[in-house]
């Protein structure tokens, strides 16, 4: 078992609250994986009062040299690819392969994005005339020490898609990943600082959401906190940070749908929205887990989708034939298997999956796996539809016009993601425009490019990540205004 420790002031540290230890299990096989060390408000102010000192330096570090260290790491964490996907793997229990394909490249591009971006940074002037002439400008400042807050899913893809844009910007950073994936977030650390990044320039506290989270959150240091996780914490999360008048960037929950059209190419869209389903085992917060679907299409669409996901592979991640990994623990399968079990109870039916697989290789017999599930009619109403299960389960529905499906579409209290999947464009933007979404989709999913503005809106978030968004957020906002002296 491998002990996973705090990376503070630019080394390892215990933690100086608990000599005890979270004890963390591998989710595909139940064995014993990792004993994270219990961070407290007392590890946290040692991380604060490292920031607050790298502060002083890294916040004048000028733009260039942050994007060279910046760059380095994205090198580092390139050159450690094949350990960091299998520590994610372990951590995880997502497929070996997708956390080699997507989690951990999309990690060094997170640095090398940010890295570049503030190269090219730019602020708006204005040139008053009016009561007299001046020159106004607005001057963009780091805000000091910032908390980054992040989810277990997609671990270190999270974690670096916050913490990228705080050290770009200049700020010093106290981060925190989930306790049940710490170990990419650790090795972070190290990275960082071979690739010369300052000690106390970016300090990772481990530990509970409830002990070490709320410390950051806490934290008087602390000038700003970027999350990501479900919206009950995020509601807590906003309510503590509106008390200390402190920004918050929250991205939450989702319960998106996928709008197949009447025109739509089922030979692209059964594929994607299979994947849309259940990339991840259907944990990433903008899988899609509503399918409404036109009812001239319902039949020719579920036979087809039924029949792609029951030929998915559930196994052992670290093989290369699997498609779907293990769930990230048994609690949480019992509360994915809960969901299904409410909308079965509701009136719906399940076409394919809703149990545990049999015939698992015996090193994961013990895991969180679960089948890809697809249920049928089950009723809007059913908190199946309505409530995010975070996991390999869809419910399909049909639709009769177009502008029932967005009705559907926008009747949950979530708002972060949507598919359209038609030929006809113009119907494709008038569905768009209408939808309760951060991000729409069309004939495509998570096709992502970093410079667009990313979040929810209604219970799935506030504020922006990604590109200029991210980097404003992070930043102070001054407006200078000098007078040129001349009459009107
Ligand atoms: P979570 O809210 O339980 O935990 C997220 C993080 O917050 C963890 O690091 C946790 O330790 C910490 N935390 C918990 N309580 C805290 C507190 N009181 N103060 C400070 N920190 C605290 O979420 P999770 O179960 O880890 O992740 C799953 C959720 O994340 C899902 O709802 C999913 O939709 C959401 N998510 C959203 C996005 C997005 O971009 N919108 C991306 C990925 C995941």
């Amino acid at each position: 078992m491998r002990e996973v420790d705090h990376f503070i002031n630019g080394s390892y540290a215990i933690s100086a609250v608990n000599a005890a230890r979270i004890v963390r299990e591998n989710p595909a096989t139940g064995e014993p994986l990792r004993a994270i060390a219990r961070g407290g408000a007392a590890d946290v102010a040692r991380a604060a009062e490292a920031a607050t000192r790298a502060f002083a330096v890294w916040g004048k570090t000028p733009a260039s040299e942050r994007s060279r260290v910046m760059l380095a790491i994205a090198a580092g964490i390139d050159a450690r690819l094949d350990e960091l996907a299998h520590l994610e793997c372990e951590d995880t229990g997502k497929p070996l392969a997708l956390a080699r394909s997507l989690d951990i490249p999309r990690a060094a591009a997170n640095f090398r994005f940010f890295a570049t971006a503030i190269l090219h940074e730019a602020s708006e002037s204005f040139a008053t005339e009016r009561p007299a002439r001046a020159i106004n400008y607005v001057l963009r400042k780091p805000l000091g020490v910032v908390g980054c807050i992040s989810p277990w899913n997609l671990p270190l893809y999270l974690f670096t898609w916050k913490i990228a844009p705080a050290l770009a910007a200049g700020n010093c950073v106290i981060a925190k990943p989930s306790e049940l994936t710490p170990t990419t977030a650790a090795l972070l650390g190290e990275i960082a600082r071979d690739a010369g990044l300052p000690a106390g320039v970016l300090n990772i506290v481990q530990g509970l959401g409830g002990e070490a989270g709320q410390a950051i959150v806490d934290c008087p240091a602390v000038r700003a906190v970027s999350f990501t996780g479900g919206t009950v914490t995020g509601r807590k999360l906003a309510a503590r940070c509106g008390e200390r008048l402190i920004p918050a960037s929250l991205e939450l929950g989702g319960k998106n749908a996928a709008i197949v059209c009447e025109d739509a190419d089922l030979a692209l869209a059964v594929p994607e929205i299979v994947r849309s389903a259940f990339l991840n085992q259907g944990e990433i917060c903008l899988c899609s887990s509503r399918i409404l679907v036109h009812r001239a299409r319902m039949k020719e669409f579920t036979e087809r989708f039924v029949a792609t996901t029951r030929a998915m592979n559930v196994g052992d991640p670290m093989s290369a034939e699997t498609d779907l990994g293990s769930l990230i623990s048994k609690a949480h399968r019992e509360k994915v298997m809960a969901a299904i079990e409410r909308g079965v109870a509701d009136g719906g039916v399940i076409a394919c999956g809703g149990e545990i697989p049999r015939n698992l290789p015996a090193r994961v017999a013990g895991g969180a796996f679960l089948q890809p599930t697809v249920l049928l009619g089950v009723p809007q109403s059913s908190a199946c539809v309505q409530e995010e299960a975070f996991g390999p389960v869809v419910t399909v529905h049909g639709f009769d016009r177009h502008r029932d499906a967005v009705e559907m579409a926008n009747a949950t209290r979530y708002g972060l993601a949507a598919s359209v999947w038609t030929r006809d464009l113009g119907r494709a933007h008038r569905i768009a425009a209408r939808m309760d979404a951060g991000t729409v989709w069309v004939n495509c999913w998570m096709l992502r490019d970093l410079r667009v503005p990313f979040g929810g809106v209604k219970d799935s978030g506030i504020g922006r990540e990604g590109g200029h968004e991210a980097l404003r957020f992070f930043s102070d906002v001054s407006n200078v205004c000098i007078s040129t002296g001349e009459a009107l």
